[in-house]
């Protein structure tokens, strides 16, 4: 493992689920109504339906499978990203691309709900995403969720290859 690459926070967002989208956003983050995809309409807005799925993203993923591959599976990106210094700055320019949209749109969201709901967020324990977020948060399904810090969290990718 090359440690020199970055780990960045969108990527996280991405390999782990926890970020900007819309069933962590409703379930976990109780910010949003429903766990909808704000892109395309979709019924369920996940890490994996952005990576894989969401037609909103699907410029920036051709470019992405054009490097690492058709198959987009959590397991077998973090296998590619951890073998090539390409496909890691594929994955990572994807995730910096997709999410800063995805952050922006729900930036524009938030400033037009009303001030009701707007006030849960200047709660001091209030869950922000993504600025109080862990930047090293649990990994999601089939990933060891032990470690916070960057190491631990990169030996918990490359366990389970
Ligand atoms: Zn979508």
């Amino acid at each position: 493992m090359n440690r020199r690459w970055p780990l960045t926070y969108r990527m996280t967002q991405i390999l782990s689920g926890h970020g900007c989208f819309g069933r962590y956003l409703c379930h976990v983050a109780r910010k949003e109504p429903t766990t909808g995809c704000h892109e395309c309409g979709g019924v369920e807005d996940t890490a994996q339906h952005t990576l894989d799925e969401c037609p909103a993203f699907e410029s920036e993923r051709r470019v992405l499978t054009r490097i690492v591959g058709d198959d987009l599976s959590l397991p077998n990106l973090v296998r590619r990203m951890i073998s090539s210094e390409r496909s890691w700055l594929a994955v990572s320019s994807f995730c910096e691309e997709v999410i800063s949209r995805k952050e922006a749109a729900e930036r524009e969201r938030e400033s037009d709900r009303p001030a009701s709901l707007r006030r849960r967020r200047a709660r001091p324990r209030g869950g922000g995403v993504p600025n109080s977020a862990p930047l090293y948060p649990p990994l999601g399904p089939g990933f060891h969720n032990t470690g916070t810090n960057k190491a631990q969290w990169i030996e918990n990718l490359t366990d389970n290859r």
